[in-house]
């Protein structure tokens, strides 16, 4: 059985669909529902009932630890986190402390309970400032956020836990992840909404919220920032074969997973407003603070080792997205 941590929410709902989908269905969900969605589980109950849902929060120990004894974990895969840029330079200590001491409770109560196999979401954040790009696996790690620093320290005591207790960790680096399940059963669904194809989109259906981007002149093509968009559910198969890879070889390793192409906020916004269908306002606002101009990542490390392809195009993403934001609209 695995243990999936955070699956109330965006990346994780996506990948314990996957993974359902794939038949491998022995799943338990720990989730606190500080941001995931209850309507989120319940959809997943209903496509895969042998899932069971554990409400419990990791900043307290107890209510994880039981989790490991109440049932019998091979595995566990580690979404729950908070992960807004912006927020974590105003509440460091909301970050660290879900985070961070989030996470060593969940790699302690593994650790007390033999369980040494953990696929862990991490962050093209922790590498901050671009020094070269493509962005590889070995580019120094310099984060220029609490977020990312979060995120980095979690990555250090994995590499701590499994000197000492033989611990075997995956780190996932995502860059940009965009979309949404192609039968819109679940989708991108944060309040308040921060990043750049769900504001795209949500504008459409709420005329005070007109789209903004931030900054047009920074030194790329068009003046837009630059950043590598992977599709949700292809992020979701990745997470499937790096737990395959643990299961077999039992080894500690890092993946970068976006695609290699980069795409402008112009770009994004063009495809969006093609997918829409109708004019979308915009206006050009101030550069937002801590962005780099770009963010690419070489995943070939992923493609060669975990055999990982991401089928998706932006196109499939954002149309997906848009189906999405519709049925969110409804409600
Ligand atoms: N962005 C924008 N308007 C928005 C949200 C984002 O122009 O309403 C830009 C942002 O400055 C960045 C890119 O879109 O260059 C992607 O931002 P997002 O927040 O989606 O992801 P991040 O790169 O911060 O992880």
């Amino acid at each position: 059985m695995i243990l999936i941590t955070g699956a109330a929410g965006y990346i994780g709902s996506h990948y314990a669909l996957n993974f359902s989908e794939f038949g491998l269905d022995d799943i338990v969900i720990f989730d606190n529902l500080s941001t995931g969605h209850i309507d989120t589980i319940e959809k997943l109950q209903k496509i895969n009932p042998k899932i069971q849902f554990i409400k419990g929060d990791l900043k307290n120990k107890d209510e994880i630890s039981s989790v490991f004894k109440k049932f019998k974990i091979d595995s566990v895969i580690h979404f729950a986190a908070l992960s807004q840029v912006g927020e974590s330079v105003i509440n460091p200590s909301l970050y660290y402390l879900n985070n961070v001491v989030g996470s060593i409770n969940l790699l302690n109560s593994m650790v007390e309970n033999n369980v040494l196999k953990i696929v862990f979401s991490s962050t093209a954040a922790t590498y901050g400032e671009p020094k070269y790009t493509p962005i590889d696996e070995n580019h120094p790690q310099n984060p220029i956020n609490p977020y990312g620093n979060t995120k980095l320290m979690i990555e250090k005591i994995m590499d701590d836990y499994d000197k000492a207790y033989n611990l075997k960790s995956i780190r996932l680096r995502y860059f940009n992840v965009i979309g949404a399940d192609e039968k819109t059963r679940i989708g991108e669904w944060h309040d308040p909404e921060t990043h750049l194809v769900p504001n795209i989109l949500k504008s459409v259906f709420n005329n005070s919220k007109e789209f903004k981007i931030f900054g047009d002149d920074y030194d790329t093509k068009d003046g837009t920032c630059i950043r590598d968009y992977v599709d949700v559910l292809d992020l979701a198969d990745a997470h499937r074969l790096a737990l395959e890879y643990l299961n077999k070889y039992n080894k500690t390793d890092v993946f970068n997973l976006g695609t290699q192409e980069g795409q402008s906020v112009k770009e994004i916004f063009n495809i969006s407003q093609e997918i829409i269908n109708q004019k979308v306002n915009f206006k050009v606002v101030e550069k937002r603070l801590g962005d780099p101009k770009i963010l690419l990542a070489n995943s070939s490390k992923a493609k060669e080792i975990l055999n990982w392809q991401p089928k998706r195009t932006t196109f499939d993403s954002i149309k997906n997205a848009f189906k999405w934001e519709k049925v969110l609209n409804k409600n």
